[in-house]
């Protein structure tokens, strides 16, 4: 797992540092990657079905990369440490016969996440995990400790001075958000009554450690997109913001590597985006504002504000109130989510004056689609999945590799596969085609060759997303009976016509 590093830290004419290419490149390949982020810290709801160490997750779920979801099961189990019983780590494979077919990171789990963990910096703060309540140990403070006890065990030289090089902004944190701050350090005190000693590192307060880990941290995320916990390298942090950035981040079980989403000259400024860029001009401001203390003024920012709708004040009321919809929604569970979500859409779709791609509206959608399918609508959720694939996401990202869009068709494309294989859906989708015309076997055949070409690109041919996918077509081009020349071209020649067919189907599903 060496790192490649094609980028360098310097002055940069926007703010502060910036992260600078060493090299040209194209779109859609890599800048840097590291084996792991120097701290990385998972939700306290993920440390029960997650390995602390490689991020494999036993939870199961149809729309999930197969190393995460059901089949993986059979791969690996999680077991808690033994001394805290907080964090887990997966094990020993059970039968070794089914290692020739395993996806990449498996022979990584068979050398023992555990003991890795362990010599990263578990062994310092297991007893203190074993003490103090799992509650309390939010991931950033979690965090936190791991710098300590890199520090400890004399691991924390060589990131030592790219990170005390962050910005802190401990004052406007605890100015701005005082209720969190203050639990987060009576928290730390009570760790210094465990440790017995006030709790600094290299003379930096816990106070600036915990700012700096708020400020620079990144949400830490599976292959596919979803939030597991957060994750801070300080390389990584110098990178600037932009609402048009010119590159994004993906992760690979622990791997992390930032690719080009366009081309980026030999000395030309990296910009990673830390908000929804899709949102309106003034959430962006607003959310940048209380989470990073800057004012953005990008391209996008400076020539798009007056332009934004937001001067038609029922749009912005609307806006409003499905942003509101979408935070309730985070928080509720599946089936309640499903409600909130629905509802929000309809003020959206009722509104009259917001575009499809548009937020809130777009991103109420794909939370939708997400919550019917983990409520186990498969088949409307499916429907929503399509109308996003043909109508939303074209227009929210310019770059077919998008890693985020790639990551969705991925998704989308997975749960075709399943209601097409699921006998309780032969009917429905039997039936579905017949009305629509629209035939899934060529739909999805040409969904795979575009996702297996936009993966290389998105997350890297090397990635354990690409041979996954890679590995699923291979097997699904017996089951379309798609292997020989005549009917990859039969295959070929149908695909405008049932593409077009598609989007017909997607303009069915109302709102
Ligand atoms: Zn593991
Ligand atoms: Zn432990
Ligand atoms: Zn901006």
């Amino acid at each position: 797992m060496a790192s490649n590093i094609y980028a360098y830290v310097t002055k940069s004419p926007t703010s502060g540092n910036g992260l600078f290419a060493k090299k040209e490149v194209g779109g859609g390949e890599l800048i840097v990657k590291l084996a792991r982020p120097m701290i990385a810290a998972l939700d306290y709801s993920r440390l029960e079905d997650t390995c602390a160490n490689c991020y494999a997750s036993k939870t199961a779920s149809s729309i999930r990369n197969r190393e995460y979801g059901k089949a993986g099961e059979q791969f690996f189990k999680l077991s808690a440490c033994t001394g805290c019983k907080v964090v887990k780590y997966c094990g020993k494979v059970r039968d070794k016969r089914r290692v020739r077919f395993s996806i990449h990171g498996l022979t990584d789990r068979t050398k023992k996440c555990q003991s890795r963990a362990w010599k990263r910096h578990h062994k310092v703060n297991c007893k203190l995990f074993n003490r103090i309540p799992t509650r309390l140990l939010s991931n950033a403070v979690r965090a936190i400790l791991q710098i300590r006890a890199m520090e400890a065990l004399g691991t924390l030289e060589e990131h030592w001075h790219a990170f005390a090089g962050l910005e802190s902004h401990a004052e406007q944190f605890s100015g701005q958000h005082r209720k969190y701050w203050n639990e987060t350090e009576q928290v730390l005190s009570l760790l210094d009554q465990f440790t017995q000693e006030e709790m600094q590192i290299r003379g930096m307060a816990k106070q600036d450690l915990h700012g700096r880990v708020l400020t620079n941290s990144l949400t830490l995320v599976t292959a596919v997109f979803d939030p597991i916990g957060i994750c801070l390298d300080p390389l990584v942090a110098a990178s600037n913001h932009s609402c048009e950035p010119n590159a994004a981040i993906v992760m690979d079980g622990p791997e992390l590597s930032m690719r080009s989403l366009r081309r980026i000259a030999k000395d030309e400024e990296i910009f990673i985006a830390y908000v929804d860029t899709t949102n309106p001009f003034s959430y962006r401001q607003q959310e940048l504002s209380s989470r990073y203390f800057f004012d953005c003024s990008c391209r996008k920012c400076r020539t798009g504000s007056e332009l934004e709708m937001e001067k038609d004040r029922n749009k912005a009321a609307v806006q409003a109130a499905g942003l509101e919809k979408l935070k309730q929604a985070k928080k509720a569970g599946a089936a309640e989510a499903v409600t909130k979500l629905e509802d929000g859409l309809k003020m959206c779709f009722e509104c009259g004056a917001i575009g499809l791609t548009e937020q809130p509206y777009a991103a109420l959608r794909h939370s939708l689609m997400v919550n019917l399918i983990s409520s186990g609508k498969y088949d409307v959720g499916f429907m929503q999945g399509i109308k996003m694939y043909c109508h939303v996401e074209p227009g929210i990202f310019d770059e077919s590799f998008h890693p985020v869009r790639v990551a969705r068709n991925w998704v989308l494309l997975r749960l075709i596969c399943a209601l097409l294989a699921d006998y309780r859906y032969r009917e429905y989708m039997s039936e579905l085609m017949a009305r629509s015309g629209v035939d899934f076997a060529i739909v999805v055949y040409h969904m795979f060759q575009d996702v297996v070409d936009a993966v290389d690109k998105s997350h890297g041919r090397e990635s354990s997303l690409a041979k996954s996918i890679g590995e699923e077509f291979e097997a699904t081009l017996d089951t379309l009976d798609a292997r020989d020349a005549g009917m990859k071209a039969a295959y070929s020649a149908a695909r405008a016509a049932q593409f077009s067919k598609l989007e017909q189907l997607a303009n069915t599903v109302e709102m």
